[in-house]
């Protein structure tokens, strides 16, 4: 079954589906202006400007209607009169009001096509294996180049160009590479200062494999891994074991997400990791399911998720360590799977 005859049985009404990844995952067309609506029977429509049409006319078990120049306008003509769901996390409020606006009535849904993209299928899989096996061998490169007195930026910059050497479209995201007090930063921002001995630096990036993203993180130290900072880091590493092992079909978000923490409280430091544990990945970076302490997501086999506890102390420095995993039919297949022994770099 194709995935529009597998999302037609979970509607009650036509789905405008407007959310980009979204039209791109059901009909494999990628565009910047572009709705798909299907109906709870399996029909389906797509609808793009011209710019797209030599695309759409290629995209088989749809209908392709062209639209000028905005997508929105046209279908508030289009569909005047008629009943349908909207996808609440991707139409604004602007559209929908041209959609009101032109007679339509909308009925607003939330994360039918992103539950069908939780589960994924095997050439999904496969591309996102050959973006872990990408993003190892990167991240192996970059363990054995300098770090002292190269800034931040420069390190980002430096993976920037491994992707593409490596065989990557391209970034998945902006790289974080955080030295020091900025690594107690989750999302820190890059910075042009030399980075120094004796300090901790975290590095979170990932690479696109025909639109599929990795998502890693390794911690390194300029210098020999000791005292203090080792004990965090093997602290971090021990709950990154712990919320790896708790990965399983049935499996509840949140209760992945607790067992991630136990390690990390028992030794006082509950209150610095102050993210959840984990987030699914696909054609987008973040995407369903969650591993989170409100998280209700039910793992099922074929999620693909990230496992990245951190300790982040304010003002001083920060560790956290991210696989990416696939859950398996008795727990997880790692798809990152560089080394998680402290590196030392120069
Ligand atoms: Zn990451
Ligand atoms: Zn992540």
């Amino acid at each position: 079954m194709n995935r529009i005859e597998r999302l037609a049985p979970r509607l009650e009404e036509p789905l405008l589906v407007t959310g980009l990844v979204n039209v791109r995952y059901l009909t494999g067309l990628e565009s910047s202006n572009a709705a798909v609506l299907v109906d709870p029977a399996g029909a389906a429509t797509l609808y793009t400007d011209f710019r797209y049409a030599e695309a759409a006319r290629d995209v088989d078990g749809v209908e392709f209607h062209q639209t000028p120049r905005y997508v929105v306008t046209a279908l508030a003509e289009l569909l005047s009169g008629r009943r349908v769901g909207v996808e609440a996390a991707h139409l604004s409020l602007a559209s929908a009001d041209t959609l009101r606006t032109g007679g339509v009535e909308l009925v607003s849904t939330t994360g039918l096509v992103e539950g069908l993209r939780a589960v994924k299928e095997p050439g999904e899989l496969e591309a996102l294996r050959r973006a872990g096996a990408i993003s190892d061998r990167v991240y192996t490169e970059l363990g054995e180049q300098p770090f002292v007195g190269r800034t931040e930026a420069e390190l980002a910059w430096w993976l920037e160009q491994a992707w593409h050497e490596a065989g990557a479209d391209g970034p998945s995201f902006g790289a974080i590479v955080a030295f020091g007090e900025n690594g107690a930063r989750p999302h820190a921002k890059l910075r042009d200062e030399p980075i120094p001995e004796g300090t901790l630096v975290v590095v979170d990036a990932g690479c696109s494999v025909d639109g599929y993203a990795s998502d890693c993180t390794r911690t390194f130290f300029t210098g020999q891994p000791d005292g203090r900072l080792r004990e965090i880091y093997d602290l971090c590493l021990q709950a990154q074991i712990d919320g790896l092992a708790a990965i399983r079909p049935g499996a509840i978000g949140r209760d992945v997400d607790a067992a991630s923490r136990v390690a990390i409280e028992a030794a006082g430091m509950g209150d610095h990791y102050g993210h959840g544990l984990g987030h699914g990945v696909g054609l987008d970076v973040h995407e369903e399911p969650n591993l989170r302490p409100e998280s209700s997501s039910v793992l099922e086999a074929g999620n693909v998720v990230t496992v990245e506890p951190g300790i982040y102390l304010s003002g001083d420095v920060g560790v956290r360590i991210e696989d990416m995993v696939v859950v398996t039919d008795d727990g997880c297949e790692r798809l990152t799977a560089v080394t998680k022994d402290p590196v030392a770099v120069g």
